[in-house]
């Protein structure tokens, strides 16, 4: 059974989440500020943890990177009600795989949730398989065994997401993928959201690629979505 840790004081949308989680046949374990979900967080192993972003004692975002510290791939998705885009940029900066803003009916969460599994489990036995893959575009080389990226002589560390959403596209270089083949590749989802969720990570994964001046692989093209290729004049 799969564990999943929620981080909510509200206590009405705990319960109402963790009945909800619990007839799909998950096990839900609640921790109502965050210095207990820290603790909880620290001495049980869980699958996925879902994070309000208000707290008391530790706020969500402050939560996420103490866990990070500790634990680089569990699942971690954020609720928040803090619906800007600031909001957004700030919480995800911390680390976490996806968002979901409230109020949100149960589906909407359960997709999530789900596809956060999914991906986590699929990570988990990409790993135990141990074939070799590289990719390379321009000075750009990604080794999929190592899990390890590059720009000519620079690291680049990113985040579990930025990581796949980065694997896509340099397996499909110089083809466009439209935002809704992005969700449902890099986050398992098949219909529009109506998030920008996308467009978020991809601006993570350029400012990364794109660190001390390096020139743009990742671009923007217009009404149909994005493309990784080498710079030329028919871009911006
Ligand atoms: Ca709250």
């Amino acid at each position: 059974m799969k564990k999943i840790l929620l981080v909510e004081d509200e206590t009405s949308v705990a319960a109402f989440i963790k009945k909800g989680l619990s007839e799909e046949g998950y096990e839900v374990s609640i921790a109502l500020d965050g210095t207990t979900g820290l603790e909880m967080a620290m001495s049980n192993s869980f699958d996925l943890i879902i994070l309000d972003i208000m707290l008391p004692g530790l706020n969500g975002i402050e939560l996420c990177r103490a866990i990070r510290k500790q634990n680089k791939s569990v699942a971690i998705l954020f609720l928040t009600a803090l619906g800007t885009s600031e909001n957004i940029v700030v919480g995800l900066g911390a680390e976490a795989d996806d968002y979901l803003i409230k109020p949100f009916k149960f589906i909407e969460l359960l997709a999530r949730v789900k596809s956060l599994l999914r991906r986590s489990e699929k990570t988990a036995s990409s790993q135990n398989s141990g074939s070799e893959e590289q990719f390379q575009l321009g000075d750009l080389l990604v080794n999929n065994y190592t899990k390890t990226v590059r720009r000519g002589e620079r690291v680049i560390s990113l985040t579990s997401t930025e990581y796949r959403l980065l694997l896509l596209f340099i397996k499909n270089q110089k083809k466009v993928l439209s935002r809704l083949e992005i969700l449902e590749e890099v986050w398992g989802i098949n219909f529009d959201m109506g998030t920008n969720v996308v467009d978020v990570y991809v601006n993570y994964l350029r400012k990364k690629l794109e660190a001390n001046g390096a020139t743009r692989l990742l671009h923007t093209v217009i009404g149909m979505g994005y493309v990784l290729k080498e710079s030329d004049e028919d871009t911006n």
